[in-house]
C-alpha cells in the first residue's frame, strides 16, 4: 500500500464524514436522511424546525438519500473530540452515546451567562467545580441506585427565574425556570448535559398537588440538550409551560420536580 493511496483514502473518508454532518447542529446525520432540491443533506431533528434548506434556502424534497444512508450505516465515526485527543470511533447508533460521555470533551461553566466564572473542564470535573464555586446553584441528588429522583420546589422560589445544576442518576442536568410576566406563563426546562440519544432516555415532570389533595396537575417533557438554544425553546414553548391562571389555583400547592429514566427501548425517532 503506497503512501499516496492511504492519504487519498483518508481524504475520501474525510469528505464522506463531512457530507454526513448536519449543517445546522453539526451532529452526524442519522437516517432518515433527507435532501433539499439542490442536494444538501439535513438531519431529521433540524429539518422539523426549518422551512427551507439552511444552506441554499431551497425547498426540502420528500425523498430520502438512500445512498448516503447506506454509507452512514457502514462506516465508523471518529469521535468529534478527536482534536482534543480522543481516538475512539463507533458506528452511527453508538457514536452519539459516546459523545455525551466522552472524557475529552470540554465544557464551559453553566453559570457563565449569569456571572463571569470562566471555568472550563471535562464532564467528570463539572460536579466538583459546581459544588465548590456555585454551591447554591447545585442540587446533589446522586445516590447511585435509583432510576428516578424528585425534589420539592419551594413556593417562595416558584415565581422566580433560576438555574440549578442537578446531579442525579449518575448524570448532569440543568434545571431552568423562567417566569414570563408578559406572556403570563411559567416555563420549566430540564436540559441534559450530553447528546440527544442519551437525553431521550430521560423525562422530567412537574407535579402540582393542592394541600388537601383534591386538585392535581402534572406536566411532562423530554430533556433538551445543548443543541437546543434556550431562548428559542422558551419562545416556542418546547418545555413544561404552566399558565399563570393555573398557577394561581395552585399557589399553596406542593410542587415537585422529578427526573426519571424511561425504558431503554424508547429511542428518539
Ligand atoms: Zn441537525
Ligand atoms: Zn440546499
Ligand atoms: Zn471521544
Ligand atoms: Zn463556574
Amino acid at each position: 500500500m503506497s503512501g499516496t493511496a492511504v492519504s487519498s483514502r483518508d481524504d475520501v473518508s474525510k469528505s464522506v464524514l463531512s457530507s454526513l454532518e448536519c449543517p445546522v447542529c453539526m451532529e452526524y446525520i442519522a437516517p432518515p436522511i433527507t435532501l433539499c432540491q439542490n442536494g444538501h443533506n439535513i438531519c431529521s431533528c433540524c429539518r422539523k424546525k426549518m422551512f427551507r434548506c439552511p444552506v441554499c434556502e431551497g425547498q426540502f424534497l420528500s425523498v430520502r438519500n438512500r445512498a448516503l444512508e447506506d454509507i452512514a450505516a457502514a462506516i465508523e465515526y471518529p469521535c468529534r473530540f478527536s482534536h482534543l485527543g480522543c481516538d475512539e470511533a463507533y458506528p452511527m447508533d453508538r457514536i452519539g452515546k459516546h459523545h455525551s460521555k466522552c472524557s475529552y470533551r470540554v465544557y464551559s461553566c453553566f453559570f457563565d451567562k449569569l456571572s463571569v466564572c470562566g471555568w472550563k473542564g471535562r464532564r467528570q470535573d463539572i460536579k466538583r467545580h459546581v459544588l465548590d464555586a456555585h454551591e447554591k446553584g447545585a442540587l446533589d441528588l446522586d445516590d447511585g441506585a435509583s432510576s428516578c429522583v424528585s425534589w420539592e420546589v419551594p413556593n417562595s422560589n416558584c415565581y422566580r427565574d433560576s438555574l440549578q445544576v442537578v446531579f442525579c442518576l449518575g448524570e448532569v442536568f440543568l434545571y431552568l425556570k423562567r417566569f414570563d410576566d408578559s406572556r403570563k406563563k411559567l416555563f420549566v426546562l430540564v436540559r441534559y448535559v450530553g447528546g440527544r440519544s442519551a437525553a431521550a432516555r430521560y423525562r422530567y415532570k412537574l407535579k402540582l398537588r393542592a394541600p388537601d389533595g383534591t386538585q392535581k396537575a402534572s406536566f411532562c417533557s423530554t430533556p433538551l440538550t445543548e443543541m437546543d438554544e434556550t431562548e428559542r425553546v422558551f419562545e416556542a414553548g418546547e418545555c413544561v409551560v404552566v399558565d399563570f391562571d393555573l398557577l394561581l389555583r395552585f399557589v399553596k400547592a406542593v410542587k415537585t420536580m422529578k427526573i426519571l429514566r424511561v425504558d431503554d427501548v424508547v429511542t428518539e425517532l
